[in-house]
């Protein structure tokens, strides 16, 4: 019996299934979560002892590998002046400034404490400056567990949305409409029909949440008009692609401006943290200038601030191109591997974020990433975990590279992955 397990026994009489937030709890392929203990650079090590090649990141937040000493010596600096104080800070208009440098559309941003905070007060602003009830949102797509984004689609995407978690009333998804990924002609419908309805239109400009599901080409121009033309908003969700995909977030490698942008997880180097941002005539209308109501005790945390700052200052140029030759060459590896052992599958990335599929041949919505073959990748999971590589624990999540991976990461990681998925029986059952 390894400690994970013995940790996880005590844990499960803690915490109800062991953990405090769902994934880490590995039901998506079985077995008992690894407790971890220490991370440095692009490893993690467990309670056993054991160290493995991490490519989860914390969920992409450790773009800049885990402990690194510059973010480590930030994060001391600023806690030895004081945890918090709930008043303004410099390092609330540092780290404002450098999302709001690399980020344009963000006129005027307010700091919150999750990604989830993050949309949820972005919606009620959306709300209030249109003075308009429904927001549209994509299959597959997650942007938090406010109780309006817990949906899944109705009987179509001109209806409304259903609860998709207990606890949710229809009285709130109601006013949530849910189309397809990557379908622009869904939402021209809904808006052709809807319009004086709709506030805002909210998408993740590059899929993350049902593994890497890139957009169409036209797919985000598509809404950017359709929204304008309504005069509805466009909320992009970029709690992993901001800062991720490039200093501009997604909004900047596809040359399009939102009217409110989320962010979360890198902005905060590893602590908790969530921003929304935009338009300043939209922004005005949160308290104390407007009458949009939000608040928050910890938000802005002096510590937190200092940690994301120290992180996007270590975000240049080359730091870019460092993570973009990585993902290439992992996708490129995978889609050889699967083509010389003929194994069902492909490999989705953009830049340093990828997740291979296996058992279908593309995923442009939630329908085509559902048909993939969790027993396959179940295999393929605990195969890499024998073999020191840390994998999300389910189908469809993005794996991160980090800052602190290098080519013989990629190249260990490959031949890895090729021993198993050559060794792992074809179909399902595995
Ligand atoms: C992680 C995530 C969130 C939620 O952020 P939390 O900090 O977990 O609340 C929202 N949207 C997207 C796209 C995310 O990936």
């Amino acid at each position: 019996m390894t400690l994970s397990t013995k940790l996880y026994d005590e844990a499960v009489r803690l915490f109800p299934g062991g953990v405090n937030s769902p994934v880490r709890a590995w039901r998506n392929v079985g077995g008992t979560p690894l407790f971890l203990v220490r991370g440095r650079g692009a490893t993690v090590t467990d309670a056993d002892g054991k160290t493995y090649c991490d490519l989860i990141g914390s969920w992409g937040a450790a773009i800049a590998g885990h402990a690194h000493p510059r973010v480590v010596q930030a994060v001391q600096q600023a806690a030895a002046a004081g945890l918090g104080f709930g008043a303004p800070t410099t390092g609330e208009i540092e780290l404002g400034r450098a999302i709001r440098e690399a980020m344009p559309a963000i006129e005027r941003l307010r700091m919150v404490t999750s990604g989830t905070e993050a949309v949820m007060s972005a919606v009620r602003v959306a709300r209030a400056f249109t003075k308009r009830p429904t927001i549209l949102k994509f299959a597959g797509c997650y942007h938090g567990h406010s109780d309006g984004m817990l949906v899944r689609a109705g009987s179509g995407p001109m209806t409304f949305a259903l609860p998709d978690s207990a606890g949710v009333p229809e009285s709130v998804t109601m006013h949530t409409v849910v189309a397809d990924y990557n379908a622009a002609d869904q939402v021209r419908a809904y808006v052709a029909a809807k319009a004086s309805e709709l506030a805002a239109v909210i998408v993740e400009p590059v899929a993350a949440n049902m593994g890497v599901v890139p957009p169409q080409p036209g797919f985000l121009m598509a809404l950017r008009e359709a929204t304008r033309a309504c005069g509805a908003l466009l909320i992009f969700d970029e709690v992993i692609t901001g800062f991720r995909l490039g200093r501009g977030g997604a909004q900047g490698r596809f040359a399009i401006e939102p009217d409110l942008t989320c962010l979360g997880k890198i902005i905060g180097g590893g602590l908790p943290v969530g921003a929304f941002g935009g338009r300043a005539d939209v922004m005005e209308q949160l308290a104390p200038v407007g009458p949009v109501y939000q608040a928050g005790t910890l938000a802005g945390n002096p510590v937190t601030m200092a940690a994301g700052r120290e992180t996007l200052a270590l975000l240049d140029a080359a730091a870019y191109a460092h993570l973009e030759t990585l993902g290439a060459k992992m996708a490129a590896g995978l889609e050889t591997i699967l083509a010389r052992h003929r194994v069902a599958g492909c490999v989705q990335r953009v830049g340093s974020m990828l997740t291979l599929f296996l058992g279908i041949e593309r995923a442009a919505t939630l329908t085509d990433v559902e048909r993939l073959d969790r027993a396959r990748f179940r295999a393929f999971f605990f195969g890499m975990l024998e073999r020191g590589f840390y994998l999300p624990p389910s189908p469809f999540e993005a794996m991160f590279l980090s800052l602190a991976h290098g080519e013989e990461d990629v190249d260990e990681f490959l031949s890895a992955a090729e021993d198993v998925l050559r060794h792992t029986p074809h179909g399902a059952g595995a």
